[in-house]
């Protein structure tokens, strides 16, 4: 029962320095959080130690008492938080509780069709080297070229064509809300399955902030770890119609044992996400990206030929157009990054750049909302991005105001042993 510093100092010094980088810089990858101290204690448990392959009070291994417990709460607590008939805490990731999902509505062969990948979509909807591509034929819609935004007209006319099984409503670079009732009407004009997959906005879901997909779709799908703030993993929601398939795919047909640790960080991140402090957050949020958005849309930066897309934003992050900049995705990338601010290039839609290279930004905001930003420091956070994308930038100065601004929001305070 010795402490890792002592078992291991290797990994011990690459996790402190990792606490020392989200510390020190400014985290505004869209798809990340910090875990509260609560989530992490739940995820680091003995829990870890459990085999309870099944589900609650159906197990295929004793000593699950306690376990069942846990995985009820965190399924009681998912129903009740989005509102839907059953939930499936198990899977291990997205792509995980994605794959059931597939497997659950189609066969092989069958044609999925999905956001492409180029125009903001997930590879889990299509992309050829995933799993969806190999074994299922793929129709893609796509973005409107000059709005940069959804046609339902188009989304349509892609259906009709291609009659597709199951349609998949979702995205993981697209900054407006999506039409559920058009999609569901759209899958039943062709008689299609509907799928949501909110891994990125359920945080906004839960808070009432976003419209929610759970009355309109056969099957909802997500990750817990995104504008959710929980432990790295996936959940999926079902009707009553769906509820033994989509269990049945997760296990036996995808997984062995669920992680029982990471069940309990999910039952613990539900129940945060049911509060008012939770709601404010993405409240805040929001606000932050919608700062952000308008700040980059400002002429001084339009003159570097940076822009955003959609020219705003509905949701937790903003995309910012670089086709028309000296600066490419990767070039902004690292920018930011000697700035002190972490974001992902991200291609955007008729990207004419190499996907490792990019003509786009993803800036999100739900990390630094955790950090506890508010109006105020997202319009400095802005006002360094802007600065920073423009030409000639002062590296060190931005750094300087970079440090402050994480000097003045400690993350995990009163955990400085770690
Ligand atoms: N679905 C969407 C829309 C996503 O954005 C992501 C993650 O980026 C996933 C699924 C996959 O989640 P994971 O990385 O946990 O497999």
């Amino acid at each position: 029962n010795r402490p890792l510093s002592e078992v291991d100092p290797e990994v011990a010094a690459a996790i402190s320095a990792e606490v020392g980088r989200q510390r020190d810089t400014l985290e505004m990858i869209a798809s990340e959080n910090f875990a509260p101290r609560a989530v992490l204690e739940a995820q680091g448990s003995v829990l870890t130690n459990k085999y309870a392959e099944g589900y609650p009070g159906r197990r295929y291994y004793g000593g699950c008492e306690h376990v069942d417990v846990v995985e009820n709460l965190a399924r009681d607590r998912a129903t009740a938080l989005f509102g839907a008939f059953h939930a499936n805490v198990q899977p291990h990731s997205g792509a995980q509780a994605n794959s059931a999902v597939m497997t659950a509505l189609m066969e092989p062969g069958d044609t999925l069709m999905g956001l492409s990948l180029a125009h903001g979509g997930h590879l889990t909807h299509g992309m050829k080297l995933n799993i969806s591509g190999k074994l299922y034929n793929i129709a893609a819609y796509e973005v409107d070229p000059d709005t940069h935004r959804l046609d339902m007209d188009q989304v349509r006319e892609v259906a009709r064509a291609s009659q597709p099984k199951v349609i998949v409503a979702g995205w993981s670079a697209y900054s407006r809300q999506l039409d559920f009732e058009a999609f569901r009407s759209i899958a039943d004009e062709v008689g299609a399955k509907l799928w949501v997959d909110m891994a990125h906005f359920a945080g906004l879901v839960a808070a009432g902030l976003h419209p929610n997909p759970v009355p309109h779709a056969d099957v909802v799908s997500s990750t817990v770890h995104k504008t959710l703030a929980g432990p790295r993993s996936g959940v999926i929601l079902t009707t009553e119609e769906f509820k033994k398939k989509i269990d049945s795919n997760v296990f036996p047909g995808h997984q062995g044992g669920p992680l029982m640790h990471a069940i309990a960080g999910k039952a613990v991140a539900f129940k945060i996400a049911g509060t008012e402090e939770f709601k404010q957050r993405q409240e805040r949020t929001l606000e932050g990206a919608a700062i952000i958005a308008e700040r980059l849309a400002a002429s001084d930066v339009a003159q570097a030929g940076v822009s955003v897309l959609t020219g705003g934003t509905d949701v937790h992050l903003v995309l910012v157009d670089l086709r028309n900049s000296e600066l490419d995705g990767k070039q902004g990338e690292d920018l930011l990054h000697q700035v002190g601010i972490t974001v992902n290039r991200n291609a955007v839609p008729f990207d004419p750049r190499p996907p490792m290279v990019t003509s786009g930004l993803r800036i999100g905001t739900p990390a630094l909302a955790t950090r506890g930003f508010g109006a105020t420091e997202f319009q400095e956070v802005a006002e360094i991005i802007a600065t920073a994308l423009k030409p000639q930038p002062d590296v060190d100065a931005l750094r300087a105001r970079v440090d402050k601004l994480a000097a003045d929001f400690p993350l995990y305070s009163g955990l400085e042993e770690w």
